[in-house]
Formats: structure tokens, sequence, C-alpha cells
């Protein structure tokens, strides 16, 4: 496939549109979108509402007028046909760090005669971190699924690989062994298809492919079937049946507003939802389709001069392919220095996310031909990218 081949298949882009919707700074190829999706152009707008009419005019007033008490669940329910599930099951607010603790927390409640949690040892760090904060026996899913499993966490996509579960197989081997499933959906949604209906948990976050904007709220699913006697351990004010009772002692709320914690990060609610005035347009079997056909072109283009590190067959694989190289540090800071942006995950990956909403074949073709130059010409030897930044 040559570059006109790829000018092409953008002109007949159903998706094609939707890359005006973006800032993107000229002369960079942004394949970090999997890491931190690009600024909606609607969100500036969106948010100097919130801070100068919402805020700055109706000051407190906005709890009420301006939708603020209510944001945490008229988000989730914005959000929630991204990932394949109803009204009123999707709640809102802080972190997938949280998020994780809530969910395998509760999952453990619901199953107290087990207590071992599977989890991935590859998955990415925080989520094994908080199962060791919340004290659980923590075994590999490598290690099968035994009679003393309560609870399974996996991410739908694998955040180095790109590797792919089978959410819907998966979903039913570890419900038939006694255990409750929680996805983590961090690299999929806005990605993928996704339908996690049958999951017992699910959460994400919304910084990533969704475009929410840094430090953007989480998400959290809970099954329907579970709102009754599942239990929120971050019991906070908001999730109380009647937070404006101030009732000395805790009492939760029905539905999914129980799993609420506290007051909302507004502003960045309002990024969120500029964000998802987008995605309310998309057809996101139009986006898994397109991404497909960029993972698969980069795959093709680059060839065999480096090692793939993510899955060959497309339908087993996110939106991302990774590489590994020995020198991955250096060689992603050449390629940013000639504005192909990527990322590095130590010890020894090159990591590149295609947000299909932004993402062109004709940038993924210049995107592969700076890469095989950068290797070819061995432009990252150079010293000035050998010293690590903070921030990989
Ligand atoms: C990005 C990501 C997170 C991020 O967690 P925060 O609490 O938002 O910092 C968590 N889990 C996975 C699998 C991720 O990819």
């Amino acid at each position: 496939m040559n570059r006109d081949d790829c000018l092409a298949l953008d002109a007949a882009d159903p998706l094609k549109a939707f890359r005006d919707e973006f800032v993107l700074p000229e002369g960079v190829v942004y394949l970090v979108g999997n890491s931190l999706g690009a600024l909606p152009r609607r969100t500036s707008e969106r948010v100097r509402r919130a801070v100068e009419q919402e805020w700055g005019r109706e000051l407190v007033g906005g709890w009420n007028s301006a939708g603020w008490y209510a944001q945490p669940l008229t988000t989730g329910d914005r959000l929630a046909p991204l990932i394949g599930v109803g009204p009123g099951s999707v709640v809102v607010g802080n972190t997938t760090s949280i998020a994780v603790y809530q969910a395998v927390a509760a999952a453990l409640r619901l199953n107290p005669s087990r207590n071992v949690v599977v989890a991935d040892v590859t998955n990415f760090p925080t989520d094994n971190y908080v199962l060791e904060g919340l004290g659980c026996e923590i075994r590999d899913i490598s290690e099968g699924l035994h009679d003393d499993v309560a609870v399974v966490l996996l991410s739908e996509v694998n955040y180095r690989t790109g590797e792919r579960y089978d959410v819907a197989e998966m979903t039913a081997r570890v419900q038939a062994a006694g255990a409750l499933m929680v996805w983590d959906l961090c690299h999929s949604v806005g990605a993928l298809e996704i339908d996690v209906s049958a999951a017992d948990f699910a959460l994400g976050c919304t910084y990533k492919y969704l475009n929410g904007g840094p430090g953007a709220p989480a998400f959290l699913y809970v099954n329907p079937r579970h709102h009754e006697a599942a239990e929120n351990v971050l019991s906070g004010w908001y999730a109380h049946a009647e937070p404006f009772a101030f009732e000395p002692r805790f009492r939760p709320a029905d539905g999914i507003r129980r799993f609420t914690v506290s007051t909302p990060h507004v502003l960045s609610f309002a990024a969120l939802e500029a964000s998802l005035d987008v995605w309310e347009r998309v057809d996101l079997a139009q986006v898994r389709a397109k991404s497909v056909q960029l993972t698969s072109l980069f795959v093709d283009l680059v060839g065999d001069a480096l090692e793939l590190a993510s899955p060959r067959e497309p339908e087993r694989r996110g939106s991302q392919v990774s590489f590994f190289h020995r020198d991955g540090y250096p060689v992603m800071r050449a390629l940013i220095d000639r504005g192909v942006h990527g990322d590095f995950r130590a010890p020894d990956i090159l990591r590149f996310g295609f947000a299909p909403l932004y993402i062109r074949h004709v940038d993924v073709y210049d995107a592969a031909q700076t890469l095989l130059e950068v290797l070819d010409k061995e432009l990252w030897r150079d010293e000035k990218y050998a010293q690590r930044l903070a921030v990989t």
C-alpha cells in the first residue's frame, strides 16, 4: 500500500468528518490517544461555560440549576451505550483505581464463602496494587479458576501488548466457576464495540480513547441484579439514601446511586460531557472496523523491521500496536522528535495507539515511514535521546 492508496481510503472513510472535531497540532501524528485522548474542539467552550457561567454567576446555585448534583448519574447514562449496558447502571466519578477498589470489595462481599481474587500479572499495575491494598489473596489467571475463587478482575485489552480477551466467553466461564467477573475497560472503551451487560461489574477511565481530558472521572457499571445486595465500601454521603437529611448513620441509596462516593469533579465533568456530545454521534461498529484497518496497516508497513508484541490477528487485539525493542526508550524519543508520538513502556515496549476518530490511514503511513527511517539510519543512537524524562 502506498501513500496515495492511504489518501484514497481516507477519502472514503465514513468517520472522516470527526477529525475536524479535534484540536490536533500541526506536524504531529498523535498515536497516544490510548493514553490521553486529543482535545475535542467543543471542550474549551463547555469548560469555559462551567467556569464563567455556572460557577461564576450561579455560584452555589449551580448544584441545582446547572445539574451538578446529578452529574454522576446523568453522565453515567450517557456513557452506558458505549459499554453495551442500559441506563441506571453506570455511575461516573472518582478514578479508575477507586472504582477497582469499590467493585472488587463489593464483589468479595457478594461471594463471602470464597476469598481468592484472580487477576492478570501483566495488567496495568494499579489494578493489582489495589488488590494488594484490599488484603485479599491474589492469584494469577494462568493458575486457572478453582473453587475458592471469589472474583476475577481482568482488562479487556492489555495496556502493553493490546491483546484482547473475549469478554463474553470469559465472563461465562468465570460465572460458571462460581466467581464474579469484573472488567477493566480502560483500553477498550471508545475503541471497540463493548458489551459487558452480563458481567457483574465493569469500570474504566474516560481520558484515553474517550477524550475526556487529563484527570477526567472514571466510570463504574454495576449489574442491576446486584443493585440491592451490593455494598459500597466507600460509603460517602453522596451514596446515602437522603444525602440532604444529614442523618447520623449511613443508609445506602437505591439503585446505582449507592456507588457514588462524594462531590463530583464538576469542571472535569464539563470536559467529559463535551466529548460525549461527540461520541453520541459515533457508530462504534465503524470505529472498530477502522481501528482494525489502521492497526493492520501499521503492522504490515513495519513488517519484520521490529518484533511484534501484539497479536497478529486483528480480532485478538485492541486499537494499539506494540513492538519490542531493547532500546525502546531512545527509539521513541527519536520518533517524537520527528513528530510521531507514541510511548514507551518499560522494559522494552514501543506502543502506538490508533484513535479512529482522528487518526487517518495517511498518518499511519507517515508514522511507519518515520519509524523505519529512525531504525534504518539508527537515528535513535544520538546521545540526546538517552536521558529519561519523568513520564515516558
Ligand atoms: C489507564 C489505566 C488505569 C488508570 O488508573 P487511574 O486510577 O485513572 O490512574 C487503570 N487501569 C488500567 C488497566 C489502565 O489502563
